[in-house]
């Protein structure tokens, strides 16, 4: 019998504590959503954990911390009627049953006590509203009115009351659906899919900060594509990140066509993501082409070009952050730099690889230089098996040329040998440009291989190049 199946999940010691203090209360409660769900899917399990109680949640929170040695603070989040309570490494979230109507201005509901199946209903997936009850009458039984069970079998995303009311009372819920089904690899049913698409245009009142966190979880998935592909096809993508979706579509004019940088960007990302978990570097893999859109020119000699697009996506980046709210930290600075470099080890990787351009490029790239080849290597998406292999040959000489000449020269945190103050010192001089000018002529004479980085070549570097512009030491 299914009954008594589902206490296999009420082993950690928290559901014994919260059951009693439920039972002394004489609330029926119940533990729903994601702990639920990734419990039945043998997930690993998430460190929050939501409580409903038929009743008040609150009360229930501070019952349960009353029961604990410690007496932990219940943070009580009044206006939501939810509490929280810390439980070892968890989290747990209290939460008294609740019918839930909206207006349509806004995401906040207008709420109002209900039933456990009120409160389900109110979920946004069936996968979502799975409950199993800490009541003594029924302990560990799952209470599962629309299916949730089945679907997270056929690994289904379903809303539990029509679609189209589901997400138009809430749109977040259409970048929850999208993201769940990319974290679960799950399908996204049909008749929800047409919802999102209908109601797209409502994403417009959720906040940004709350899209770039499903962004965010989006883009740490194994596999991006699929939920960006889900959002392009419903239109939300247009909508939220439209520099991305400029990259749509292959022009041909005179028999000559390009690549389309959209759907090459979303093979760049999951490619980028078998190679590392940085989101930072995922983030600067769906962006680093965006600057081709408004540089894209054909010329009758080359063809298509997309002049300085890197130098025009770095920009963008910004602008994009600000308008997502996102930090304009130096997260956003590597993400930048990232953009605005995405092409340089390309082009070394075609030519004959000097030392010199390697030594350049680890300049340019300081510590960034190894996330910079990963993107690089990410961006290649050719189906050409031959050429495929004569790029990541090329690549792996320029890691190693790295290597080498970091080994030899140390530039990727380039300090000047001599410091302006030395300089100053020797030819017993202010402040003044002819300082600046040496500096950077013996940072030169370094990357160019003409001295090695070291401070007494450099010094000598210095005495010579200072007697040709008139100065004497002192
Ligand atoms: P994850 O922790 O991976 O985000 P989760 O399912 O625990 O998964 P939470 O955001 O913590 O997600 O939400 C907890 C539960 O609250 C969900 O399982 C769902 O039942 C419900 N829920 C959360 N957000 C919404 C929403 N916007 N609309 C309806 N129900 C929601």
């Amino acid at each position: 019998m299914k009954k008594n199946t589902y206490k296999d999940a009420l082993s950690h010691p928290v559901f014994t504590t919260v059951a009693e203090a439920a039972n002394t209360l004489g609330l029926d409660t119940y533990v729903i959503g994601g702990f639920v769900r990734d419990f039945l899917l043998q997930r690993e399990q998430p460190t929050d954990i939501d409580f409903v109680a038929i009743g008040s949640g609150i009360e229930l929170a501070q019952a349960v911390a009353q029961k604990m040695t410690h007496k932990p603070k219940v943070k009580v989040f009044k206006n939501f009627g939810t509490a929280m309570l810390p439980y070892g490494d968890l989290e747990l979230e209290f939460v008294g049953a609740r019918k839930e109507s909206y207006d349509r201005g806004s995401r906040k509901p207008v709420v109002e006590d209900g039933t456990l199946e009120d409160d389900q209903k109110r979920r946004d997936f069936t996968i979502n509203a799975l409950a199993i009850s800490l009541n003594k009458t029924d302990y560990g039984v799952l209470l599962d009115p629309f299916n949730g069970l089945e679907d997270l079998e056929k690994q289904i995303i379903r809303t539990p009351l029509e679609p189209g009311i589901t997400y138009s009372d809430d749109p977040l819920r259409m970048l929850r659906a999208i993201r769940f089904a990319t974290q679960l690899d799950f399908e996204i049913e049909l008749a929800s899919l047409q919802a999102i698409s209908t109601h797209k245009e409502r994403i417009r009142i959720v906040s940004p900060e709350r899209i770039v966190e499903e962004l965010h979880k989006i883009l740490a998935c194994p596999i991006p594509s699929k939920g960006f592909g889900i959002l392009h096809s419903t239109g939300l993508l247009d909508i939220i990140l439209p520099e991305l979706t400029a990259l749509e579509g292959i022009d041909e004019i005179e028999g000559q066509r390009h690549k389309d940088n959209f759907w090459h960007t979303l093979e760049v990302v999951d490619n980028i993501s078998k190679a590392t978990d940085d989101v930072w570097l995922r983030w600067a893999a769906l962006l680093h082409d965006i600057g081709k859109a408004p540089t894209k020119k054909f010329d009758k000699k080359i063809g298509w070009t997309f002049h300085a697009h890197e130098f025009v996506g770095s920009k963008m980046v910004y602008k994009l952050f600000k308008r997502m709210r996102m930090p304009l930290n130096e997260k956003m600075k590597f993400v930048q730099k990232l953009v605005r470099m995405s092409s340089r080890p390309v082009i070394l990787s075609e030519d004959f690889v000097t030392d010199a351009a390697v030594r350049r490029l680890v300049f340019d790239a300081g510590e960034d230089v190894d996330d910079l080849m990963t993107l690089c290597e990410a961006d290649i998406t050719t189906k050409n098996p031959k050429r495929q292999k004569r790029y990541l040959r090329n690549f792996d000489k320029v890691r190693q040329k790295i290597v080498e000449v970091e080994e030899r020269d140390r530039i990727r945190n380039f300090q000047p040998p001599v410091t302006g103050e030395e300089i100053m010192a020797t030819f017993d001089i202010p402040p003044s440009k002819e300082i600046g000018i040496l500096k950077e002529a013996i940072k030169e004479a370094i990357l160019e291989g003409e001295i090695p980085n070291e401070p007494k070549a450099a010094y000598n570097f210095m005495l010579q190049k200072a007697r040709k512009m008139g100065l004497q030491p002192k």
